[in-house]
């Protein structure tokens, strides 16, 4: 199996007979997908005899490259920046949630039609649950971001029905337009004092400032630290130690969002676990089974 894939190998594609690579991550960049040893391992527990491979498909390339996955008979694919919103008008059909996010991070194929769906959110929820041992209701929640990853994440704590929605983004517009988007899940009987349920807000340190009595969690849904250089978005001078702190960006350990939280006695965490559920709700979707969830964390730990 090559380390990556173009869309040249597809056009000239020759099926393995051990082995075969029927499933992969488009992407652009690829090379640092953790998809693959993780989706591997999964399927090397569950003994399924397919392989998961990184595919390099620039946005011009998208198009044929789903079209040539459809021929040579894969099971499905994944896709990462910048090609979510792009998929989805390519598929054959998206389930509804995958509609109402905007994008899908999954593409099932089935007799030779493309069907896609998003597991962000969910995978979101669940890595939440499982950082922090709370569900998405009970908390009032601070999204930073409002592009592809936060409309998933923002949709979600709107569907369970978060106690309190705050979505701030350097182009203030985006937010506004996201939360403008969400109102409907926000006009229910939950009253909170002075604060409104759902806010969107601008990008500046006095805004964050004043929320931060009023929020529980904050996720960080930017790029903003993919670059351990980078300031944290939000400084740590203004976190409060009652935060948990969720950033979904996975390329190191402590990134500066991260450290921000745990110097200002906080809890906080990287998007590993993000990165583990959306997977493992993609696993499932193309095989109808459980996903070994134990062998792909371990796999994603050792990578
Ligand atoms: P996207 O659609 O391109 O959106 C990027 C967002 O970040 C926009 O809101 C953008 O603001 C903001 N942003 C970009 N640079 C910024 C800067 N220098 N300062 C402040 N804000 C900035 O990207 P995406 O698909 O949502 O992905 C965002 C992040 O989510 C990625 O870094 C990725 O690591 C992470 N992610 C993780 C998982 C996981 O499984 N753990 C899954 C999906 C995504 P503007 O609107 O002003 O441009």
């Amino acid at each position: 199996m090559k380390e990556i894939y173009t869309l040249a190998d597809l056009r000239s594609w020759k099926k393995s007979v051990k082995h075969p690579v029927r499933l992969g991550v488009f992407g652009d960049p690829v090379a640092h997908s953790l998809s693959p040893p993780m989706q591997n391992a999964a399927l090397e527990q569950c003994r399924i005899d397919v392989r998961y491979a990184r595919f390099q498909v620039a946005p011009a390339e998208l198009a044929d490259a789903l079209d040539l996955c459809r021929k040579h008979d894969f099971v499905g694919v994944n896709l990462t920046l910048p090609h979510k919103i792009a998929a989805l008008g390519l598929v054959d059909d998206a389930d509804a949630n995958a509609k109402r996010a905007g994008g899908i991070n999954t593409i099932k194929i089935e007799g030779g039609r493309l069907h896609g769906f998003n597991t962000d959110g969910k995978g979101f929820a669940r890595a939440i649950r499982e950082e922090f041992s709370v569900d998405l209701r009970d908390l009032r929640v601070l999204i930073l971001g409002a592009g592809g990853a936060s409309r998933a994440i923002a949709l979600q704590c709107a569907r369970e029905h978060c106690e309190r929605m705050v979505i701030a983004n350097r182009t203030f517009e985006k937010a506004k337009a996201l939360a403008d988007d969400l109102r409907e899940f926000f006009v229910g009987p939950k009253v909170l004092g002075p604060a409104p349920r759902l806010q969107a807000i601008p990008w500046e340190e006095s805004a964050f400032r004043f929320q931060m009595g009023h929020i529980d969690l904050i996720v960080n849904a930017t790029p903003v630290g993919l670059d351990r250089r980078n300031t944290p978005p939000i400084p740590a001078r203004i976190l409060e130690p009652h935060l948990m702190i969720y950033d979904t960006i996975y390329t190191s350990d402590r990134t500066p969002m991260v450290t921000a939280g745990l110097e200002a006695g906080a809890r906080a965490v990287n998007g590993l676990s993000m990165l583990l559920h959306q997977g493992a709700l993609a696993f499932e979707i193309w095989f109808d089974r459980e996903a070994p969830i134990a062998e792909m964390k371990k796999a994603l730990l050792e990578s």
